[in-house]
């Protein structure tokens, strides 16, 4: 078989999960593998507070700190994964990323300018520290390995710093340089997952979440059997635990269900990262690394595995709604505006409603986004005062997702009429006509309250194959 093994950040927090980690690649490592990794767990974070940091403050004495506690992770990482004579080499190579670093963040410090490109490159620092340490890991069991860049492995995107789209052509890219080395030396590629590169060679991020996408862009230019994504949790849940702890796993969920998911809100996955499996088929396993013998959750094409009218509920909380409402104005232009205003101020609209007397248009979006999209809506010309612009904060979205809704009647009643028992006030109402989601937001206090009650109505503790007979 051919694997596309992902492990994320959780997966490598230290050395000895690395080693964990290389432990799980040997076992399978008669199959043809390939590897994504993400950085160590909270080093992506602390890049990106480091990189505002330095910009903002200009403290040279805080890059110093700040460096040196990342090598000293890494440095411990190596000390518990890699054995001699790998160590030592490692160990070169992670103190020239660190000067590199520093010398980075020195820079934006001095010019007080941080670009989005600069982000990007700094971002960057993360996965390259992590990639080479898992993979002479792997050397140090024994196993053949070499660590690559997203870049170095194919790896092409569009200069949109921050969410770059990789571009058709790195399918034959990657392909020409990963399949050589699986099929002919018999070696384990580790790639850095997260990020890739202009056709000018400037490295890019995918967006946060972004190794999972990596892992699914590899599978699809070798066509890889399967995609393991190995995280701390034993697959797709019912819900979140955190809020229902009867959440139960989820064996199996179609591409759709999973996408429909992790847009809203389901950490399962990169909510772009199933896009390019899907014209292969190929499936996607989701395997504990610390539970590795437990059968995880199958995404796979099959959507017609209608067990479970509804199989899972996500929640989105922190988002905030803005309605433009008004009389006597050409609705299109309005809305064609509104759009065109945020996607120029990059703001995310994660659900839409329109009234159908064409009056009022109510938009989901992030709360981080709220004081962009109010300030762009305001005083636009031509509208006159006839469009009013209001928000509401505090907001939650949950969704109710499965393929055995569409086309079961009766289910957005269940939903509504549950919520309507408990005295919840729902604030706005969106279904998409794959009719795999129900989507509704209420406030945010509201928000765990409806995930428990939905579990409950819908009897998902039982498991979502007893669905049926709830
Ligand atoms: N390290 C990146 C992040 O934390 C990418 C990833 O983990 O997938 O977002
Ligand atoms: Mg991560």
């Amino acid at each position: 078989m051919r694997i596309i093994m992902k492990f994320g950040g959780t997966s490598v927090k230290d050395g000895r999960s690395i080693r964990h980690c290389a432990n799980l690649v040997k076992k399978y490592s008669d199959n043809e593998v390939v590897v994504v990794v993400s950085a160590m767990a909270g080093v992506t974070d602390s890049l990106t507070n480091a990189a505002k940091k330095c910009y903002t403050e200009q403290s040279t004495g805080f890059i110093k700190m700040f460096v040196a506690e990342l090598a000293k992770k890494h440095y411990d990482a190596v000390r518990d994964a890699v054995d001699e004579p790998y160590r030592s080499r490692v160990m070169e190579y992670i103190d020239r990323l660190i000067d590199e670093l520093e010398k980075v963040l020195l820079g934006i410090s001095y010019l007080g300018e941080l670009t989005k490109r600069s982000e990007d490159y700094i971002l960057s620092f993360g996965e390259r520290l992590s990639a080479p340490i898992l993979s002479s890991a792997l050397l140090s069991l024994g196993v053949d390995s070499l660590a690559l860049s997203g870049g170095d492995a194919g790896i092409i995107t569009n200069a949109n710093f921050g969410r770059a789209k990789p571009l058709n052509t790195s399918y034959e890219l990657i392909k020409s340089r990963i399949e050589p080395l699986i099929k002919l030396r018999g070696c384990v590629p580790v790639v850095t997952g997260f990020i890739g590169a202009t056709e000018d060679g400037n490295i890019t991020t995918l967006g946060r979440g972004g190794s999972d996408l990596t892992a699914t862009l590899i599978a699809a230019a070798i066509d890889a059997d399967e995609v393991w994504l190995w995280k701390e949790v034993d697959g797709v849940l019912t819900a979140d635990p955190k809020i229902v702890p009867e959440a139960r796993l989820i064996p199996e969920i179609s591409y759709q269900e999973a996408m429909e998911l992790a847009h809203f809100g389901a950490k399962i996955l990169h909510p772009r990262a199933l896009e390019p499996l899907i014209r292969k088929k190929i499936p996607v396993r989701i395997k504990n690394t610390f539970n590795p013998d437990t059968p995880g959750t199958v995404i796979t094409d099959s959507c017609n595995s209608k067990t479970g009218i509804v199989k899972a509920l996500s929640l989105i909380d922190r988002v905030a709604i803005v309605n433009v409402s008004g009389a006597g104005f050409d609705f299109a232009e309005i809305m064609s505006e509104v759009f065109r205003r945020f996607a120029e101020e990059r703001v995310n609209v994660i659900m839409i409603s329109q009234s159908s007397s064409e009056l009022n248009l109510s938009m989901v979006i992030d709360r981080g986004d709220l004081g962009r999209a109010m300030k762009t809506l305001t005083n636009v010309d031509g509208w006159n005062g006839n469009v009013n612009v209001s928000k509401l904060d505090d907001i939650a979205v949950v969704s109710a997702v499965g393929a055995g809704m569409a086309g079961t009647p009766g289910v957005a009643g269940r939903i509504f009429s549950a919520l309507g028992k408990a005295g919840i006030n729902v604030i706005m109402i969106s279904q998409s006509c794959s009719e795999f989601n129900i989507s509704f937001a209420v406030s945010r206090e509201d928000g765990s309250k409806a995930v428990k009650i939905l579990h409950d109505e819908f009897c998902l503790s039982r498991g979502v194959e007893q669905e049926i007979k709830c």
